[in-house]
Parts: structure tokens; sequence; C-alpha cells
């Protein structure tokens, strides 16, 4: 999850604090960071979910905090494999992990006939499908 900034410096993936029209709070948001230049730039793979968020709460009056590993499995990837609980763990043992508990839930939420429920978890299962395409953990 590394890529080269335009000043030839190498950017890395961080959890960052994002704000938007210094209204709506978001943590955990990953975000490439320059140490060069400082440059930084929202990690590609989040951010329709990120635009999504925001646009959920956008009418809302007043400010707001939320917790973007809520709503992107990928933040909430990144942030567990941060962890230092979970530093001897394997990536990809994490992501099984997690793939486990979402399935979990998913079954108590079916069994609980509760769709909208069930429907966010199947959109975090789809979530974690898309990224272990496209993302490279080490
Ligand atoms: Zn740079």
């Amino acid at each position: 999850m590394q890529k080269q900034c335009i000043c030839g410096e190498t950017m890395a993936v961080h959890l960052r604090t994002v704000i938007y029209q210094k209204k709506i709070e978001i943590d955990h948001v990953p975000v490439y960071t320059c140490p060069g230049c400082s440059a930084s730039e929202v990690y590609p793979d989040v951010k329709n979910d990120l635009t999504d968020l925001i646009s959920a709460y956008d009418a809302y009056p007043g400010r707001l905090r939320l917790n973007f590993e809520e709503t992107s499995e990928l933040a909430y990837l990144i942030k567990k494999a941060a962890d230092r609980e979970y530093w001897n763990e394997p990536v990809q043992q994490i992501i099984d992990g997690r793939i486990n508990e979402l399935l979990d839930m998913l079954l108590l939420a079916q069994s609980l006939e509760d769709n909208h429920w069930a429907e966010q978890v199947r959109k975090k299962l789809g979530q974690i499908a898309s990224y272990s395409q496209t993302v490279n953990f080490t």
C-alpha cells in the first residue's frame, strides 16, 4: 500500500481525520501521505465510500463526528492490522477473522429478519471482496 509521490518520495497509507466543510469530522480515513512534501490524497478504493458517507450526512444541522471504520471495512482492517495487539497476526488471518465475524452477523440478522442490518453486513462483505483483489497489505 505505497505509491510514489510527484516529488519522488514514497507515500504510505495512514489513518487520518478528514474534515468536510468544517462541519463533518470523519476519523480513521485511509489517506496517502508524503513525508517529503506533505502532500496527501484519500486512498482511491475508499473514495466512493467516503463521498457516500458525506452525502448521507450533508443535510445534518450542526457539527458531526463520524468513524469511518464503521462504514469502510478497509479502514477497519487497516486500523486492526496497525493495532499492537494484532501485530503478530498475518493480515490474511485478520481478514479471514473479520469475514467469519461478518458471516456470523449476517446469520443473526437473517434469523432476526432484520433486512436493513443484513444489507449492511452484505455491503461490508462486498467491500472486503473487492479490496482483497486490489489491495496488497504488505
Ligand atoms: Zn511528495
